[in-house]
Order: C-alpha cells, then sequence, then structure tokens
C-alpha cells in the first residue's frame, strides 16, 4: 500500500531512536540559545555542550522536521559548485578554507556517527556524479580536474567502468567521489539529537519560537508556554522558517525536491542496481538522483513537489526514469513518495548573517545540507563560545529578499513538470 506522508516519506517510516522530547515550559536561562533543530542546531547543541557550554535547544516541530527529515541522504563533500567556482564568488580570504572544510565534512559526519552509534544506515561506499550527455562528461573532466589539484579522493570513471558501478548503460560516464556516502537522513537528525542529550543539552520540540528581543545585553526567546534569556542566540531554520522568522522565507529561491522509493528490490536484481550502494545523481539541469536504502529500496529524485496533480505526473516520470535506467528491474511499484523545500541562494552559496550582538545565522546550503549543516553548526559554537566571524569561512553578508522569488518558484515547479511530462518516453 502506498504511504500517504508526503513530507517526510520513508525516512519517517523507517527512521529509529527519534528523542522523546518535551515543549518549553516556564522561564529558562542559558548561555546559547538555538532555534532550529536540523542538522546546524543539533550540531551546534552537541559540540557547545562537548565544550561544557550551556545550551537550550528549541525546535517549532518535531527534531528532523525540516530538511533534515526530508532528503536525499547524500552526505557531499564540498559545495555544488565547483572549487573555482567558489574561490570566484566568494573571495580569496574565504573560498580556499571553505572549499577544505567542506570537502572533509563526510569526515566529521561519519565521524559522530561512529562515536555515538548513530543507527542510519551509514555507507561511505562513495557517490556518483553521471553524465547523462558528452556536455556533462566534459563538465565532470572540470571537476576531477579542480578537485585532484586539492588532493581530494576523485576519479572520473569512463562509461564502461561507470556502468558497472551504477548498474546501467545510460551514461557517458562519471564521477566517483570516494570522500562522501549516503545516511537515513531523518535517523541521522535524531541521533544527532540522541548525542547532544548525551552530552548534556537540552531540547526542546513543538516549541516555536515568537519573539526574539534584546532585554539587559540578553536575548528574551517566546515560545507560545515559556521564555528563554540567553548571553547568544544560533538561528539555525535554514528552508522551514515559521513564527518570528517566517519572512525569511523571501531571501531563498523557492526550490523543491521529490522522491518516490520502491519496494525492496529482490536479491538478484539488487546485485545489479548500484552494487557498490554509491549514492548517484546526474549532470542534467533538472537532476535525477538515485540511491539505495537497507531494506534494497531504491530511492529516485527529481526538481519539483508531489502536491495534487504532481503526485501523478511525477511518480509516471520516476516509473518511466527507472524502466529506462535500470531495464532489469521490469515491474516498478512504489511505497513511498514526498517531498521538500531546499534552500537555494541566488549564486549558490551559503549566506553568514551576523544579526546583532551574539546573534547570527548561516543558511542556504543549496541542497547540501548533511555535511555543511554539522560543520557549520559546530562552527557556530566556536563563534559563540568567543571565536571571530573569520571563525565562519564565509563573508558576512546582509540578509536581502531575493528579487521576484514567487515567480522563480513558479518557472522551476512548472519548467520541471513540463519536463518530467516528456521526458523518458522513447
Ligand atoms: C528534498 C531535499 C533533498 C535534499 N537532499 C540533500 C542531500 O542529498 N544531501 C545533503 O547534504 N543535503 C540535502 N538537502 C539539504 C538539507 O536537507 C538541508 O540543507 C539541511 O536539512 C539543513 O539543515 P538545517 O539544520 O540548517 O535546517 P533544517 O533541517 O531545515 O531545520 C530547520 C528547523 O528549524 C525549525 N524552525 C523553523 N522556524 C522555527 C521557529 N520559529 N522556532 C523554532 N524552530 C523553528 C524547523 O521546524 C526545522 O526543523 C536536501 C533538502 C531537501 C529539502
Amino acid at each position: 500500500m502506498e504511504d500517504k506522508n508526503i513530507s517526510h516519506g520513508l525516512w519517517a517510516a523507517t527512521a529509529t531512536g527519534k528523542p522523546e522530547l518535551a515543549s518549553l515550559q516556564g522561564e529558562h536561562k542559558t548561555e546559547v540559545a538555538i532555534i532550529g533543530g536540523g542538522y546546524t542546531g543539533l550540531s551546534a547543541a552537541l559540540h557547545l555542550s562537548l565544550a561544557g557550554t550551556s545550551s537550550i535547544l528549541l525546535e517549532a516541530n518535531d527534531v528532523g522536521f525540516g530538511g533534515a527529515g526530508r532528503n536525499v541522504g547524500l552526505v557531499n563533500a564540498g559545495l555544488w559548485l565547483m572549487p573555482e567556482d567558489v574561490i570566484k564568488l566568494v573571495g580569496t580570504a574565504h573560498g580556499p578554507t571553505l572549499i577544505d572544510v567542506l570537502g572533509a565534512s563526510p569526515d566529521l559526519v561519519y565521524g559522530i556517527i561512529e562515536k555515538y552509534k548513530i543507527p542510519c544506515e551509514p555507507w561511505r561506499h562513495g557517490t556518483l556524479h553521471c553524465a547523462d550527455s558528452m556536455t556533462g562528461y566534459k563538465a565532470l573532466q572540470q571537476r576531477e580536474k579542480q578537485w585532484q589539484e586539492r588532493g581530494a579522493d576523485v576519479r572520473l570513471l569512463e562509461k564502461d567502468e561507470a556502468a558497472q558501478k551504477i548498474g546501467s548503460k545510460a551514461y557517458f560516464g562519471a564521477l566517483l567521489d570516494k570522500r562522501a556516502g549516503t545516511v537515513q537522513p531523518l535517523a541521522y537528525a535524531y541521533g544527532l539529537a540522541g548525542a547532544a542529550l548525551s552530552e548534556g543539552a537540552t531540547l526542546y520540540n513543538q516549541s516555536p519560537v515568537i519573539s526574539l528581543v534584546k532585554e539587559w545585553g540578553f536575548w528574551r526567546l517566546k515560545t507560545h508556554q515559556g521564555s528563554v534569556l540567553a548571553k547568544s542566540v544560533i538561528l539555525a531554520v535554514q528552508g522551514y522558517p515559521e513564527a518570528a522568522f517566517a519572512d525569511q522565507i523571501n531571501t531563498l529561491v523557492p526550490f523543491n525536491y521529490f522522491q518516490f522509493a520502491t519496494k525492496p528490490l529482490p536479491p538478484a536484481i539488487l546485485e545489479t542496481v548500484l552494487p557498490g550502494k554509491n549514492g548517484a545523481w546526474d549532470t542534467n539541469l533538472i537532476l535525477s538522483s538515485y540511491r539505495l536504502d537497507a531494506m534494497g529500496r531504491l530511492i529516485i529524485g527529481s526538481v519539483g513537489n508531489v502536491e495534487n496533480v504532481a503526485w501523478s505526473l511525477n511518480k509516471a516520470w520516476a516509473k518511466r526514469s527507472i524502466q529506462k535506467v535500470f531495464p532489469q528491474i521490469g515491474k516498478v511499484d512504489f511505497e513511498h513518495g514526498w517531498y521538500g523545500r531546499i534552500a537555494m541562494t541566488p549564486n549558490h552559496i551559503p549566506r553568514f548573517h551576523v544579526l546583532g550582538d551574539n546573534l547570527a545565522m548561516v543558511s542556504g546550503y543549496n541542497g547540501r545540507g548533511i555535511g555543511p549543516g554539522t560543520v557549520f553548526g559546530k562552527l557556530l559554537a566556536t563563534y559563540m563560545m568567543g571565536g571571530s566571524p573569520d571563525t565562519i569561512p564565509l563573508p558576512v553578508s546582509e540578509i536581502k529578499p531575493v528579487f521576484m522569488r514567487s515567480l522563480q518558484g513558479l518557472f522551476y515547479e512548472a519548467g520541471s513538470r513540463m519536463y518530467h511530462l516528456v521526458q523518458r518516453r522513447i
């Protein structure tokens, strides 16, 4: 039977380790208040506790409600942009450190998973960026060159080797990135919460921050039934801002991404579909992603949502795509379909905002937040414990609304629907 949970789909159905958390009641005091229980906020709470600094995290819903509980689960190394483009856009003061820190972010993620024994299906077998055209292949050659110059463990696979690793002859080659891997993303968020709790952090669910004001040199955060007085505040609401921060949605380009998960594949077929359990995505402008979960379900994703008519349109595309790319699967039956909102910035670089004394945020991970969220949470913790703004390898920028954001959102949604209506029909 098809699961009707279109927000968290497969991940909600299979994640274990969900922490039991109360909502905030009454008045509290702490060193650092954290708003938002995704990877950024949870990693900040964990690293503050490890350094002996008290923190209280307030989550509007349940931890993992935002992008953390809906994503593909690719633990990528670095941003979408190639290293040289990152340096052009960020500058030489921060660019090289940003590339190094995010390139190494899977080490931090898998290190935490190992240390706290987080049951989140962690596979670190590398990811495959698959060329769906010769132009895509040439772009991957550039990526390989730029990353290898920086000592990264990446290698471009020719068509035949790529076909073996992907389990499909549909691609022209693929860039294997051995630094990266996959996780069950919601289970990783639950595990980060468990790790933070075990180190002494205080976390609350169902506690949306409805106001944030300065009071005698401290920050006062109010929820419906309680309040927190804190020296510093980390704002970690990313693509799911609510209540006091609802307007921040205007600073992000609206961009949805959906996924469908098959029933577990039979063992003989599973040996031929991503046999090395690599996560994969392609070079198409409207990209497709593929990965397996621990039960052997194949999860396919692409740009768009699955609300109303988009459900059947995108489901039909997902079925056709699997049949085209992995014909050995034969009949395709889906168990789950869901989507989420990716926090995109116009130039694909995350933003660092200092919003007042001891109040800061990093956002806009552009669909690459598992590594960056974990890293920036840790760095924001260091910054709030007295580090300089240079702790964060990004220039400080002002919050600016995105020009014609609704139109841009419509453009992505309508464009991807048109594309999914016609693609892979012949
Ligand atoms: C469909 C999809 C696919 C993606 N695929 C990948 C991928 O494969 N690999 C990857 O690395 N990244 C991926 N990402 C990106 C990644 O999920 C995000 O970058 C990451 O979740 C950001 O973490 P975060 O903690 O900053 O924010 P979030 O996980 O979005 O958490 C923000 C939290 O803030 C809470 N909040 C909001 N307002 C308030 C308030 N007023 N008070 C209290 N709490 C509040 C929300 O409820 C939410 O839980 C994807 C994202 C989506 C949506």
